[in-house]
């Protein structure tokens, strides 16, 4: 039996709409509202969809606890109703579903918290006092879904860079390096000085993303650049 004395300080707001189609459900949210000090007369049931429409077309509610899977329909219908007409509303949503096409369309559609029904009395009254409180509480479980959901995409397995192009002199330069020449045997070769020649192996490493010499000659070959 879990003991949370009546917090004095919390304010009430009243009445309460729970939607709930399970008597033992139903039985558990009220005794816990009960804990929380709301009377009775505070409090409004509703079993369906039509049901719950009907209490609210008498007066509007201060605070809802809503069921997803209701025998007239989903509960996420009745959240977006309710948050159209009245954008402060708070609405906990106590359900077994746990898919994330559940969790994230209830919380599209207006969800202030969202709480599995397998939690213990302890975890749903302290989930109640956060929304009395003005909080948005999210079940850990469900927390993790929408953490997931939030995270980017795996990144795609890399990718060669988009090859840059190799100038006609640094696509000649290259061949004499994988010939074996050394940097002062193609600057004789091609009548270049020796720093012409280092700078463009530096802008073929680049264009290749390559860090040595031999590197450079192996992706020249896996891109066919030597053919
Ligand atoms: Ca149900």
């Amino acid at each position: 039996m879990t003991d949370l004395p009546p917090v004095p300080a919390l304010a009430l707001p009243a009445p309460v709409l729970v939607v709930e189609d399970e008597p033992l459900v139903r039985a558990r949210l009220e005794r816990l509202l009960h804990q929380l000090g709301y009377p009775a007369d505070a409090l409004l049931f509703a079993g369906s969809l039509a049901e719950a429409r009907g209490r609210l077309a008498d007066a509007p509610v201060a605070l809802a606890l809503v069921d997803l899977g209701l025998p007239d329909g989903n509960g996420i219908e009745l959240i977006a109703e309710l948050r159209a007409a009245d954008p402060a509303l708070g609405i906990l949503v106590i359900s077994a579903w746990s898919t994330e096409d559940a969790i994230l369309a209830a919380l599209r559609a207006g969800a202030t918290g969202y709480l599995l029904k397998e939690r213990d009395d302890l975890e749903v009254l302290i989930s109640l006092r956060s929304v009395l409180r003005g909080g948005a509480p999210i079940d850990p479980f469900v927390a993790r879904r929408i953490i997931a959901e939030l995270r980017p995409a795996p990144a795609q397995p890399a990718s060669p860079p988009p090859g840059e192009t190799l100038s006609p002199r640094e696509d000649q330069i290259l061949r004499l390096v994988a010939e074996g020449l050394g940097n002062r045997e193609i600057a004789d070769q091609l009548h270049l000085s020796r720093y012409t020649v280092e700078c463009h192996i530096k802008h073929i490493y680049r264009k290749l993303a390559v860090p040595s010499r031999t590197r450079a000659i192996h992706a020249a070959r896996s891109r066919g650049l030597l053919d």
